[in-house]
């Protein structure tokens, strides 16, 4: 009996997922990073006329600004902190010895002050809430950043590391749910023009514990989150590749984020997991990056032949 491979086992076997033994976590290869690189291209040319603030951040935030984000409220079971190691030589010593007999060795490791980011959005709230009040049209970021959730599974699409690119929009109630009607459109727009399947439905976050169901049902009553989703694994239901958040005045009292008019601020948010974007072009597309659709190439920024530029043999030869 010859059984199909799965989109997984394609991905590694040609190389554009390099596994490292632990769920979730992978390397990629130059014909993903192009997809990935083509992505960001692709949003930054459509976030281009509303001249978004660009910042970029770390991968980790400072620890209180992740404690008062509120963040272990709601998803604890995603968080990393960052440890490192706060001995003197004999306690290396003790430690190396641990490590050498299969012991545990993290005794001695100490917070080092610092989260790894779970959501891209989290370190422009603070920083805009240091300038003071907003000026009259409110504020828009375009945040870059790599983040990290601790959700191992053997799903492709869910990864623990990955890039999420948002813009992030902070005003008026006017302001905000203005800014995330019309990207729940360009968003649809966006996906027609990658070419690949898509449907946006209402969504919930994952929240923890048992009083997280009546968060995540409170979420979709008040239509605060959707998200654009994207067939990718098979015999799974669709894929979140992007999000429309509305988190009402979450942030603006966390943060005492306040309009012109001293007004506590709203947010929202709109989130473009690269990740996943990029399996959903691969799914849809497939593997060569040549063969894909001139139409989707361009709007990729793409050359004439990607794949010859991205660490093939015949890069190397040329
Ligand atoms: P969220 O803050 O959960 O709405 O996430 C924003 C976007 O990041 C989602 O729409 C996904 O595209 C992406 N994303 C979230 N979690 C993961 C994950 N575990 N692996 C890859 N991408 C993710
Ligand atoms: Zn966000």
């Amino acid at each position: 009996m010859n059984i199909e491979p799965t989109f997984r086992e394609q991905l590694i076997d040609a190389g554009i997922l390099i596994p490292l033994g632990v769920d979730g976590v992978w390397g990629r290869n130059g014909v993903f990073e192009a997809i990935c690189a083509g992505l960001e291209h692709a949003i930054s040319e459509a976030g281009l006329n509303d001249a978004p603030e660009v910042m970029r951040f770390p991968p980790a935030m400072p620890q209180d600004y992740f404690e008062k984000s509120g963040y272990m409220k709601n998803f604890p079971h995603f968080a990393g902190t960052i440890h490192s190691f706060d001995g003197d030589e004999r306690g290396q010593h003790k430690l190396l010895g641990q490590m050498a007999r299969g012991e545990p060795w993290m005794e001695q490791q100490q917070p080092a002050g610092l989260v790894l980011t779970p959501a891209a959005c989290y370190s422009v709230y603070p920083t805009l809430a240091r300038r003071g009040p907003l000026a009259n049209v409110g504020a828009l970021v375009d945040v870059y950043c790599w983040c990290f959730r601790h959700e191992p599974s053997l799903e492709p699409t869910r990864f623990q590391f990955f890039r999420m690119r948002e813009f992030v929009r902070v005003g008026t109630v006017a302001q905000v749910m203005a800014f995330r009607e019309d990207w729940v459109a360009r968003g649809k727009v966006f996906a027609t023009s990658l070419g690949i399947p898509f449907e946006v439905d209402i969504a919930n976050d994952p929240f923890f514990g048992r009083g997280g169901k009546l968060m995540a049902d409170s979420q979709r009553e008040q239509a605060l989150k959707f998200e654009l989703l994207v067939p990718i694994n098979e015999g799974a239901g669709p894929t979140a590749c992007m999000s429309f958040n509305y988190h009402m005045t979450h942030f603006g009292e966390t943060w005492d984020m306040r309009t012109e008019d001293g007004e506590v601020a709203h947010t929202a948010c709109i989130g473009f997991g690269i990740e996943r974007l990029a399996l959903a072009m691969l799914r849809h597309h497939g593997f060569d990056l040549d063969l894909w659709p001139v139409d989707v190439r361009a709007f990729m920024g793409f050359g004439t032949k990607v794949s010859k530029s991205v660490g093939s043999v015949d890069a190397v030869e040329a």
